[in-house]
């Protein structure tokens, strides 16, 4: 196993340059493991949620795993089919697109997530019963660690309201709308099971209620993941137990099996990036120590977009034992505070910081802010060092302006 200790990280620095994406791939097989035995004794199916981490090499590691993909974008869904995915186990999950966007996806053989009433009338106008439909409900339960993350609440814009169930029933009566799933992803970092088997109840109710041929219940994600030592975090182990059995009376009861569905991103890919950035300068100003590195919110924008703290480690000197309090910032032309107040050994210039917890969210929402490279990113499997993303050149800062003679 990959651990910070005894990987050489001033030698993959050296190799790769910095700043520089690292994942374990056996800490992403872990967390499919723990998932799997979480739920044994239901008919369970992982949909990795890739917008956490679109690296094509990650989604093929997915895939090796028999991992399935969910996707929200016709772009992810280009990866997926290059990752060797085949179209029907791809889940596309859109949010408010165009109707042309879902024939597109149709048409190329994808699984349709629908999440709005709109978009099924066209749907079913469209196509009648010929394609399985999975429906993105709402069912207005508030979890989620911030209003900005969580997704299920009353007036969140995804999925049909829970209290249209009439309205939806009407639509797939008039076009016999084959529909074969139901979903709900109440966003993220919720902290217990009740969130989830609340939301998975109402859509218990419904099934009963109005899909006899329901061949899945999706119930997203938002595992919550450790940052810090002390964090609070989805104990799966727990959350499996309740959820299987309430999962299992509902099949009982429903008179067949049915598939539960994940769609993980935050859990399967966080704990095994880490982003590895060099200290740049070590400024001590009156108030405060800071040490710049040579990243900002252009690579990993969670500290400052979310307030998500990710913990920081001075990988040239672990264990350092003269201290000091720091505050790590990025070199963008805006105030990108990686971490406040961390007690890290002494650092000097040239030091490789290391910030754990990038996996998820760090690379997919990168940007060319500052028109500054996107990083590498490597991947550490089975005791081999891969590059799995080139550092971008000027050529990709360039390549589409169109310069024109003034
Ligand atoms: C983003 C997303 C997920 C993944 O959420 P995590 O908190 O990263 O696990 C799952 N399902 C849908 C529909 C999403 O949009």
């Amino acid at each position: 196993m990959f651990s910070i200790q005894n990987i050489g990280v001033e030698a993959l620095a050296e190799q790769f340059g910095t700043p520089v994406y690292v994942y374990d791939g056996h800490k992403i097989e872990e967390q499919i493991a723990k998932m799997r035995t979480a739920f044994a004794g239901t008919n369970l199916k992982i949909k990795y949620a890739c917008k956490a981490l679109t690296n094509v090499s990650i989604m093929k590691l997915m895939r090796k795993n028999g991992v399935d993909i969910d996707v929200v974008s016709m772009q992810e869904a280009h990866l997926a089919i290059l990752a060797g995915y085949e179209p029907h186990q791809i889940q596309y999950t859109p949010s408010g697109v165009a109707f042309s966007e879902v024939q597109e996806a149709v048409e190329m053989g994808l699984r349709m997530n629908l999440d709005s009433l709109p978009l099924l009338e066209k749907f079913g106008q469209t196509y009648g019963n010929c394609f399985p439909i999975c429906l993105r409900i709402n069912p207005h339960i508030m979890a989620g660690g911030t209003l900005k993350i969580s997704t299920g609440h009353k007036d969140s814009k995804f999925g049909i309201s829970i209290e249209q169930a009439e309205e939806i029933n009407a639509i797939v009566q008039k076009y016999d709308l084959n529909v074969v799933g139901l979903h709900q992803h109440t966003g993220s970092d919720f902290k217990n099971a009740n969130v989830i088997i609340e939301a998975a109840e109402k859509l218990f109710d419904l099934t009963f209620k109005y899909f006899p041929n329901i061949q899945f219940i999706d119930l997203g994600s938002g595992f919550k993941v450790a940052y810090k030592e002390d964090d609070h975090v989805t104990d799966m182990e727990k959350l499996g137990k309740e959820v299987v059995k309430v999962f299992n009376n509902f099949c009982q009861k429903f008179g067949r099996e049915v598939e539960l569905w994940f769609e993980p991103g935050k859990f399967l890919v966080s704990e095994s990036g880490y982003l590895l950035v060099r200290a740049n300068v070590v400024k001590h100003n009156p108030a405060r120590n800071f040490i710049g590195v040579d990243s900002g919110l252009n690579h990993l924008i969670r500290p400052m977009m979310y307030d998500a703290y990710h913990k920081i480690i001075n990988g040239s000197n672990l264990d350092g034992e003269e201290k000091e309090m720091y505050d790590i910032v990025g070199y963008i032309c805006e105030t990108d505070t990686f971490g406040k107040d961390r007690l890290l050994p002494k650092t000097k210039e040239g030091d490789i910081m290391v910030i754990k917890n990038a996996g998820a969210y760090g690379f997919s929402m990168a940007s060319n802010y500052n028109s500054r490279f996107r990083p590498a990113e490597v991947l550490i499997y089975n005791g081999q060092t891969h590059l799995i993303r080139q550092r971008e050149t000027m050529e990709d800062i360039l390549k589409n302006q169109v310069v024109i003679d003034l």
